[in-house]
């Protein structure tokens, strides 16, 4: 299985060096190495490379502190290789930031396994972050509903626990506010996953919702009942 990732070495002792690209290369990566931390940055900023194997023990640097730099100027994988015994620089390795490390001496499968996981990894954590999909979060009332983390927030800031029904119909209604809306497309909007609801439920799940939100069920000001219609959400919503 090839995949096209890129990687870095930083790697001193020459056999390892060689022995690392030699099965990196065979299973499909495009290896980039180099003797010593000399050079890394200019590979680095260069912006495609997945992923950085470094020796903890190098020349010229210190592979822990290199480590360091590398995990705060840039999102990618990090493994480190460590002599071994050294249980210490493997520890500060992965509290620094390395995502994984690998004892000398090593077999070629172990580092293959390591650097498909760790990537794997990075790739999980991509889509969120680099999708880059804004926060969606609206303000109504002194309220803030934040659809991405799908929760609600009174205005000091504190959470504030809903049901997933509430926090659905709340949803629905801040992103339709000033629409007349039916029970029974409240209900196709709420009643998803759950068990079948009746019209009643969606009138239960309002009077809760409005108690929670401190809407006066006697006289609503943010959810209004529409006579013969449904529901109104009049609360002046804006993004936040
Ligand atoms: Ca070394």
């Amino acid at each position: 299985m090839a995949l096209s990732k890129n990687l870095a070495i930083v790697e001193d002792d020459a056999d390892i060096r060689a022995l690392l690209e030699r099965c990196l290369g065979a299973d499909g990566y495009r290896v980039t190495s180099m003797p010593a931390a000399a050079g890394l940055d200019e590979v680095l900023a260069g912006g495609d490379i997945d992923l950085v194997i470094v020796d903890v023990g190098l020349p010229d640097a210190d592979g822990l502190a290199l480590t360091r730099r590398i995990r705060q100027d840039h999102d990618l994988g990090i493994i480190i290789v460590s002599g071994r015994g050294d249980l210490t620089d493997r520890i500060v390795g992965l509290e620094i930031g390395a995502d994984d490390y690998i004892t000398k001496p090593f077999e070629p499968r172990e580092v293959l396994a390591r650097v498909r996981s760790v990537l794997r990894r990075a790739e999980r954590r991509k889509p969120a972050k680099e999708a880059g999909e804004p926060r969606r979060r609206f303000a109504f009332h002194g309220w803030t509903i934040d659809l991405t983390s799908q929760s609600l927030i009174d205005a000091d800031g504190a959470p504030v626990a809903l049901t997933s029904g509430e926090y659905k119909l709340l949803e629905t209604f801040v992103t339709h506010a000033n629409r007349v809306l039916s029970r029974d497309q409240l209900l196709d909007f709420v009643c998803t996953n759950d068990a079948p609801a009746f019209d009643r439920s969606i009138d239960v799940r309002i009077g809760r919702l409005r108690r929670k939100i401190g809407d006066n069920s006697a006289k609503p000001s943010l959810i209004k009942t529409v006579r013969n219609g449904g529901y109104m959400f009049a609360g002046a919503v804006t993004a936040a």
